[in-house]
């Protein structure tokens, strides 16, 4: 549905029950569902170690895989080996961590996640800061000549769609507003024509 409704890409959220509080999906489910849908699978590991487990995670069938800056202590090498395997490495910070930790190694990763609620939970409340955290993001990636995409993570509904678009946003996670609504398919047409109106 979501794939003929015009998604771009499926957001797997995967958490471990220990960087966040929640326990979610995990392998073997990204595996199971890799035969339902050709559009690219992006996972956001809230996971520690994310080291371990990100092989695992591209060989399930992950086409993009993001690792929390907050989780790990040498996130590029782990980004490396994101890229190593074959897909595309994103970095993703929690509301409180400021996106200038990203100008130490701005070389390292395809895309940038910004979460816009605290991670753990769907259906949290948007925090309307990240608009600001966005548009800082767009002048360090201007200053370093980067073309990294940025996407933006929680709380994601379409009266916010349109400033996180107009304040730098490239992708646009959207959880609760496609899912719990009375007709998802729509939804996502309706997100899409954003999209256009923005371009
Ligand atoms: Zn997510």
């Amino acid at each position: 549905m979501v794939e003929k409704a015009g998604a771009d890409v499926i957001h797997l959220d995967v958490m471990d029950g220990c960087f966040v509080p929640n326990i979610s999906i995990g392998i073997p489910v990204v595996a199971s569902l890799r035969n339902k849908s050709s559009l690219p699978f992006d996972c956001h590991l809230m996971i520690i170690n994310p080291e371990k487990y990100v092989g695992e995670f591209i060989k399930a069938g992950a086409n993009w895989v993001s690792i929390h800056h907050e989780a790990s202590e040498n996130p590029s090498r782990v980004l490396a080996t994101i890229r190593q395997a074959g897909a595309k490495a994103g970095i993703v910070l929690k509301p409180q961590t400021p996106v200038e930790v990203l100008e130490d190694y701005v070389d390292d990763f395809d895309f940038v996640l910004l979460m816009s609620v605290n991670p753990g939970f769907g259906g949290q409340k948007f925090m309307p800061e990240v608009l600001d955290r966005i548009r800082t993001l767009v002048s360090i990636r201007q200053r370093a000549k980067k073309h990294f995409l940025i996407e933006v993570d929680g709380g994601i509904n379409l009266e916010n769609a349109k400033a996180l678009i107009q304040a730098g946003a490239d992708v646009l996670v959207a959880g609760h507003s496609i899912f719990r609504s009375a007709n998802p398919a729509e939804a996502i047409k309706e997100f899409k024509s954003i999209e256009y109106l923005a371009s």
